[in-house]
C-alpha cells in the first residue's frame, strides 16, 4: 500500500473510531477477535493454574501484578473492562481479596454479581484455617495453595468451571488438568520426600508474613512471622520483639524472606538476631516469565529447595 493510501486508512478509522465512540486504545484485543474464552484470575498464581487447565482455550488478565500483594489491590480501568467482558471470573477467597472489599467492589462495578454470575471460588472445598492474632480468629488464612495438595482442589475447581462456562470442550479440559494433576501430585510426593531428611526439630521457618499454615500442616513444619497476615500494620515494632524473642528462644538458624514483600522488616530481625536470611521464597506471587519460580509448579520446587538448603546448611 502506497505511503497517502495508508495515511487515508488511517485518518478514516481514526475519524469512525471516535464518531462510534469505540477505546482509541491500539493492539487492544476484543472479544469478537477470538473465539477464546475471556477470563480473569486475582493474581499470578491463579492465573497460571487456570493456565494449565484451560490451555489455549482461554485467554487470561490477571489483576494484581506480579510481585504485588493481591491481599490489597486498586484495579485499574482496563481491569474494570476486562472483568466486565469476561466469560469466567477467578478468586481465591478465604479472605485473600478482602484488604478494602477491592474485589466485591469490582464485581459490583462489573455486573458480576448475582447467583448465576461466572464467579467461581478456586479454594472451594479447602479445609479453611483461621488467623491466631487474638480478635482475628473468625478470619480464615488465604494461603492455601502454599499446600500443593490444595493446588490440586484450584485445578479441579477451575476443570469444573471452564466446563461450565464452555462445555463444548469438556474433553480438552479434562485431559489439560488430568495431566496438570499428575505433575502437582509428582510435586507434592517430592516435597514429603525432601522434608522428611530433615529433623524435625529443625523444621522450623520464619517469614515476614505468617502464610505457611497450610505448608506447615502438609509438611510437618513450625512456622513463625513477623505479622500475620498482610496489612496497613506490617512490621511494628512489638511485632519484630515478638519473632526475636521466638528466634532467641528456639535457637532458629536460618531466615526467609518473600519476593512479594518489602524485605526491611526481615532485614531488622537479621540484624537484631544475627540470623542470617537464606533465602527468597514466593507467597502471594509467581516470579517475572523467565525468572525463577514463573509458574505454580516452579515456584513450589523453588520453595522446597530454598527452604531445605536454608535449614540444613552447616
Ligand atoms: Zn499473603
Amino acid at each position: 500500500m502506497k505511503k497517502w493510501n495508508l495515511f487515508f486508512v488511517f485518518l478514516i478509522s481514526t475519524v469512525l473510531m471516535a464518531a462510534c465512540g469505540a477505546p482509541q486504545v491500539a493492539n487492544e484485543p476484543t472479544k469478537s477477535d477470538s473465539d477464546k474464552l475471556q477470563v480473569v484470575t486475582t493474581y499470578s498464581i491463579l492465573y497460571d493454574i487456570v493456565k494449565n487447565v484451560g490451555g489455549d482455550r482461554v485467554e487470561i488478565h490477571s489483576l494484581a501484578p506480579i510481585g504485588s500483594n493481591p491481599h490489597e489491590y486498586d484495579p485499574l480501568p482496563a481491569d474494570v473492562q476486562k472483568t466486565t467482558d469476561a466469560d469466567a471470573v477467578f478468586y481465591n477467597g478465604l479472605n485473600l481479596e478482602a484488604g478494602n472489599s477491592w474485589f466485591d467492589k469490582l464485581m459490583t462495578t462489573a455486573g458480576k454479581t448475582g447467583p448465576d454470575a461466572p464467579v467461581f471460588r478456586l479454594s472451594e472445598g479447602v479445609a479453611a484455617k483461621h488467623l491466631t492474632t487474638k480478635g482475628k480468629e473468625s478470619e480464615e488464612d488465604p494461603h492455601a495453595w502454599l499446600d500443593v495438595r490444595n493446588g490440586i482442589k484450584y485445578a479441579e475447581n477451575a476443570k469444573n468451571a471452564l466446563i461450565k462456562v464452555d462445555p463444548a470442550h469438556k474433553e480438552t479440559y479434562e485431559q489439560n488438568a488430568k495431566k496438570y494433576i499428575e505433575q502437582l501430585t509428582a510435586l507434592h510426593e517430592e516435597a514429603v520426600k525432601q522434608y522428611n531428611q530433615i529433623p524435625k526439630e529443625q523444621r522450623l521457618l520464619v517469614t515476614s508474613e505468617g502464610a505457611f499454615k497450610y505448608f506447615s500442616e502438609a509438611y510437618d513444619f513450625e512456622a513463625a512471622y513477623i505479622w500475620e497476615i498482610n496489612s496497613e500494620n506490617q512490621g511494628t515494632p512489638e511485632q519484630v520483639t515478638q519473632v526475636v524473642d521466638t528466634i532467641r528462644a528456639k535457637k532458629i538458624p536460618a531466615l526467609f524472606v518473600e519476593t512479594s514483600i518489602d524485605p526491611r522488616s526481615m532485614e531488622m530481625v537479621s540484624n537484631e538476631t544475627g540470623v542470617p536470611i537464606v533465602g527468597k521464597v514466593f507467597t502471594d506471587s509467581l516470579g517475572k516469565p523467565g525468572e525463577d519460580g514463573d509458574t505454580y509448579i516452579k515456584m513450589m520446587e523453588w520453595n522446597i529447595k530454598t527452604i531445605y538448603e536454608g535449614l540444613t546448611k552447616k
